[in-house]
């Protein structure tokens, strides 16, 4: 009798810890910050094969920016488009380019990803200032997304100085090209961020914060409460600079070159693709709530609109927002 109760306590343990152990491997994270595409990245993945996962989203995220979208690495692909004036590209970056027209026409130009010579002359990587006038009038007569066009892969310019600049949407890419990878992998769900656009991947309740405009990057004004997709936030907050009490940042208004002056100081856009999400908050930025709302709603997001005056606006499912500071409320 005593040999069978010690058995089956033997079993039970055994059973326990194996258990305890299989969870532990199933459910096991996997942690990893690194920067790449001039800001900061960060992965979190549950799963099985989250180590493996974290090594290869550093390597997506880095392959991508080098040897792709970045305008200011040597070899990358848009290096070489901008400095040839257009040239042949692979299926999967012309469906990127397709889809970034149609954001461009269906803004009425308030996106257009040609303002590569507009923004360099603001130097908001190294020491920005307000560009010379005809300096800035010469740039923006060679851009304007109506100069470019693809045919069959074959992005043409009709302005060989046009200048592409991936910087408003790149970072949603990137989400893309990760999430695409997740789907072959054995893991349970992941958060990961490039930059102000984060990817929530998996079956679980999502919490993400809305950054607070005028504080630092740890402070939020709201919550969103969310299932899995992608969440992208543009703001005057991230680059600017002040000369004689005015805020010049680095979203730029297509018609004029200038920064855009229209009472907003943040967009947050939810959408499942990487890419609408980030180009979506750049352009409702530019287009403001009323034009912006309108667009968002066109691509079935939602989006969230942040004003000088601490209101905050939302366009689609308003039910995932929960204001978290009290100074804010609701402006509709
Ligand atoms: P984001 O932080 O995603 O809103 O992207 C801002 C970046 O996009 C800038 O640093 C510029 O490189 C680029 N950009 C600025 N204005 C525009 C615009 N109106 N349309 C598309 N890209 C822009
Ligand atoms: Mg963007």
């Amino acid at each position: 009798m005593k040999k069978t109760v010690a058995a089956v306590v033997t079993v039970i343990v055994v059973a326990l810890v194996t258990f305890v152990f299989y969870d532990g491997v199933l459910n096991k994270t996997s942690e990893a910050d690194f920067f790449s595409m001039k800001t900061y990245v960060t992965a979190k993945v549950t799963g099985y094969e989250s180590d493996l996962c974290t090594d290869e989203i550093q390597k997506i995220v880095d392959n991508l920016d080098v040897n792709v979208l970045s305008r200011t690495a040597e070899d990358s692909l848009v290096s070489s488009v901008n400095k040839s004036g257009g040239g042949q590209l692979d299926i999967q970056t012309a469906a990127y380019v397709s889809l970034l027209l149609d954001v461009c026409e269906k803004s009425g130009g308030a996106f257009d990803f040609t303002l590569g010579a507009v923004s360099d002359l603001w130097k908001f990587g190294s020491t920005p200032e307000i560009p010379d006038p005809n300096a800035l009038a010469d740039a923006l007569s060679h851009s304007g997304y109506k100069k470019i066009s693809l045919e069959g892969g074959n992005l043409v310019m009709q302005d060989k100085s046009a200048v592409l600049d991936f910087g408003a949407s790149g970072k949603g890419i990137a989400l893309d090209s990760v999430k695409a990878y997740l789907e072959t992998r054995d893991i349970k769900n992941a958060v990961v961020s490039v930059g102000g656009s984060t990817l929530l991947y998996g079956d679980k309740d999502f919490t993400v914060g809305i950054r607070n405009p005028e504080g630092n990057a740890g402070s939020y004004i709201a919550k969103l409460h969310m299932n899995e997709g992608c969440v992208s936030s543009s703001g005057s907050y991230e680059q600017f600079f002040e000369e004689n009490g005015k805020r010049y940042h680095h979203i730029l208004n297509p018609e004029t070159g200038y920064p855009v002056d229209n009472g907003l100081v943040g967009v947050t856009i939810v959408s499942d693709s990487g890419l609408l999400s980030d180009a979506l908050s750049t352009a409702c930025f530019v287009l403001g709530i009323e034009k912006g709302s309108s667009l968002a709603a066109e691509y079935g997001c939602t989006a969230i609109f942040v004003t000088s005056d601490k209101k905050i606006y939302i366009e689609g499912d308003a039910d995932i927002v929960e204001i978290t500071d009290a100074s804010y409320t609701y402006g509709n």
